[in-house]
């Protein structure tokens, strides 16, 4: 078994869509960001590639190539879980949390639970909690959420290399 962890952030800006777990949340402004700005995805994205040895997102996804503009990063995580399981590793779990004083969380997680889902992450494998920052800090002055992420991924021995990764 090996775990990982992933942490992201994003700044608040005008005139993008908000999406988080693969989800469009309805708001007065989106996240900025190359990609879709998805700051839980790539936070489960960094646990993922972590775990499995392989990295982390700004390697597999760097934000000076085109392919990667406007990206869907639920696309980008199922490529992420199809990397994993090539290495020989499943995933058992992952956990999240992610900071923003608004929106409220709570109301999408089971639609982030499915997004997550067509990543190849079964729903009943992924935990998703929202947390205030107490009108603290950046997060507090609304200025961008920020994501945490844990996951453990479990080694297969029917990987399509064979055999599961070594250490
Ligand atoms: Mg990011």
């Amino acid at each position: 078994m090996r775990i990982g962890m992933g942490y992201d952030s994003h700044r608040f800006a005008p005139g993008r869509r908000l999406i988080l777990g693969g989800v469009e949340i309805p708001h007065e402004s989106g996240l900025l960001g190359h990609s879709d700005a998805d700051a839980l995805a790539h936070a489960v994205i960094d646990a993922l590639l972590g775990a499995a040895g392989l990295g982390d997102i700004g390697r597999v996804f760097p934000d000076t190539d085109p392919r990667w503009k406007d990206a869907d990063s639920i696309s980008m995580l199922a490529s992420v879980v199809e990397m994993v399981r090539e290495a020989g590793y499943e995933v058992s779990n992952i956990d999240c949390v992610v900071v923003a004083e608004s929106p409220k969380i709570a109301p999408h997680v089971e639609d982030m639970k499915r997004a997550f889902g067509r990543a190849g992450i079964p729903h009943e494998a992924v935990g998703i909690k929202g947390k205030s920052n107490e009108l603290m800090g950046f997060i507090g002055r609304g200025e961008g959420v920020a994501a945490m992420a844990v996951c453990l991924l479990t080694a297969i021995t029917d990987a399509p290399n064979g055999r599961p990764k070594e250490g």
